[in-house]
């Protein structure tokens, strides 16, 4: 017979995990079937947001991801941007996430991945609703009104412990060189309600559930080098204490010349373009880390990798039964670290609606409302934050150099910069436009917004103290929770209540509307778990039962 689970998540990187850490924290059944049984060792999606840290507090673990740090606590995570080369007279150190630092009750961090990942694996030891499947890979999946019906296979790399680990990022051309195939007759068979796919860019459960994917193609070769130099760590002490370096050089048509620090002092990754037939064995990449920094020095390569720079997002994230999620739904080059951070959002977006709906208060208009409210953030992420971005670069480089006209680069240069922070203050996904948030009329999902105070409907809730001295999230409920501050009972009274008709699992938290609390702008606040806000007004709706049906997708 066959196993039978609520949940399975295939893949077992970061965003896979992290569901299984959300669901199993809500007590749902689920099953990670994870390829590989350990994090691949690559010191990639290192820059996790305030937004990110959030999700880590509410998951039990912000400690121990802080303290999985490689760089010293507190070393400043910013970065620098220079023309030309690391040398150059003309660079720039923006305020980068600080400026958004307020709006959020975390500060961010930065990290390699394989560390993010060996704590969201430790948390799982501790949540019994949750069963671990590392070393066998998903390979078919079919789907029928009562179920889900997965096969898997214990891969080689399992059964002969510790084989050549897959590159989980954007190379699709040799793909099927490097992936570890299955041992024949190692086959099991899961039954489940959903599936939630988090096997990676190449997902195999999205080519099967027949989900295509958009975007832009900018048809050319990435490399990604792991190295150790300590020359160059000296080198960059002529810029402030920060994490990136990025040079923008007029040949390279807004691609980038990247060093990220993996710790403080020695070890480095670097990506950059590359000639489409670039291999690892027909290429100077010393020469080419020389020319990004501007000066000769002397790397030991710890790795060598290629990726394919484009965008590519999943045309829908739901099938039925089946959900796509982290890079599976959305692949895209590492300009601005939106991947992993993304990732996280859209599984803190989902696991709530998944335990609402197997609970039975969560109708299937909120299991929908998942593809509604990510897929647009993520298209935007991708087309204007990122593709646009490198044509922006693209065209500044085209068209000022300090060579033609000091002056008027200057000046341009400077407008580069501004524009680089503007965005982060603009990058504010949200969803007032979304079938389960009462927003206003017209409004639609988007990852352009702005940073305020306000408790808006379909934004993320500010953070605030509550006169006690404790932090809001500190108080939030797992299921639905309502701010009152100075509201009227009989609001409160009659939002509870229907709360209580559709067995929402509901909380109140009373205060007085001041103390910072006063610039939400509203008496009553009603927000989701996933920290979003649904509803707010100064009086309790009109039909309370119908706001309460409409936010939880009973309809
Ligand atoms: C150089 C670089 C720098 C980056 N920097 C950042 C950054 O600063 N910030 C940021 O937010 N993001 C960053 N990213 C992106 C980030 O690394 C990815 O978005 C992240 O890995 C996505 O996680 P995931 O779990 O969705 O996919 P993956 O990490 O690809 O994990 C998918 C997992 O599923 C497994 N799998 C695949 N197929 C199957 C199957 N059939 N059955 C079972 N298991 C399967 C794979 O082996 C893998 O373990 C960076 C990426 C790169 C390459």
């Amino acid at each position: 017979m066959a196993e039978r689970h609520q949940v399975i998540i295939a893949g077992g990187g970061p965003v896979g995990v992290g569901m299984a850490v959300e669901l199993g924290l809500r007590g749902i059944d689920c099953v990670v079937v994870g390829r590989h049984e350990e994090p691949h060792h690559l010191p990639k999606g290192q820059n996790l947001t305030q937004r990110t840290l959030e999700h880590f507090y509410f998951w039990g673990i912000v400690d121990q991801l802080r303290n999985a740090r490689l760089m010293p606590m507190g070393y400043p995570i910013g970065g620098v941007t220079a023309y030309g080369n690391m040398m150059s007279e003309h660079w720039y150190a923006p305020k980068g996430r600080e400026a958004v630092r307020n709006f959020y009750f975390e500060a961010n961090d930065r990290l390699p991945q394989y560390q993010t990942e060996a704590v969201l694996r430790e948390r799982l030891k501790d949540l019994p609703s949750v069963t671990t499947l590392f070393g066998w890979t998903v390979e078919t999946v079919e789907q029928d009104a009562n179920g889900v019906t997965v096969t898997i296979g214990e891969t080689e790399e399992a059964s002969r412990k510790g084989g050549q680990y897959e590159w989980a990022g954007f190379v699709e051309a040799d793909e099927d060189t490097t992936r570890p195939g299955t041992v024949a007759g190692t086959k099991r068979v899961l039954e489940a309600d959903y599936v939630v796919a988090c096997d990676g860019a190449r997902s195999t459960v999205r080519q099967q559930i027949g989900i295509d994917r958009g975007g832009s193609d900018f048809d050319q070769k990435m490399l990604l080098a792991v190295f150790r130099s300590k020359e160059l760590h000296e080198a960059f002490e002529r810029f402030p204490n920060g994490t990136t370096y990025r040079a923008l050089h007029p040949d390279l048509k807004g691609y980038w010349m990247f060093f990220g620090r993996v710790d403080v002092g020695e070890t480095w990754f670097f990506h950059a373009p590359v000639p489409l037939d670039t291999t690892a064995e027909n290429y100077d990449f010393q020469g080419l880390l020389n020319r990004a920094a501007g000066f000769e020095f002397k790397a030991d390569f710890d790795h060598v990798g290629f990726w394919d720079l484009r965008v590519a997002v999943a045309d829908k994230y739901r099938v039925n039964r089946v959900f796509i999620a982290g890079d599976a739904a959305h692949s895209h080059p590492p300009y601005g670290g939106f991947g992993l951070n993304n990732g996280l959002e859209d599984i803190v977006n989902l696991g709530w609606k998944l335990a609402a709906n197997l609970e039975g208060w969560g109708g299937d208009a909120l299991l929908d409302s998942y593809s509604e409210e990510r897929r647009p953030v993520f298209w935007e992420t991708g087309e204007d934050f990122i593709a646009r971005g490198i044509d922006r670069d693209a065209e500044f480089l085209a068209r000022y150099s300090p060579d033609k006209d000091l002056e008027e680069f200057k000046t341009a240069w400077k407008e580069l910069e501004e524009v680089g922070g503007r965005r982060t203050m603009t990058y504010e996904p949200n969803y007032p436009g979304s079938s389960v948030v009462m927003g206003p009329d017209g409004a639609v999902c988007s990852a352009h917004g702005s940073h305020t105070y306000e408790a808006r409907p379909g934004h993320h809730l500010p953070p605030q103290e509550l006169s006690s001295g404790r932090k809001m999230a500190a108080e939030l409920g797992m299921g639905f929770t309502l701010l009152a501050f100075g509201a009227d009972d009989a609001a409160v009274q009659s939002i509870e209540s229907a709360a209580q008709l559709l067995k929402v699992p509901f909380k109140v938290i009373r205060d007085t509307q001041d103390g910072g609390r006063e610039k939400y702008d509203a008496k009553l606040v009603l927000v989701r778990p996933d920290q979003y806000v649904v509803w707010s007004g100064d009086s309790a709706p009109d039909d309370a039962t119908s706001v309460l049906k409409k936010v939880t997708g009973q309809v």
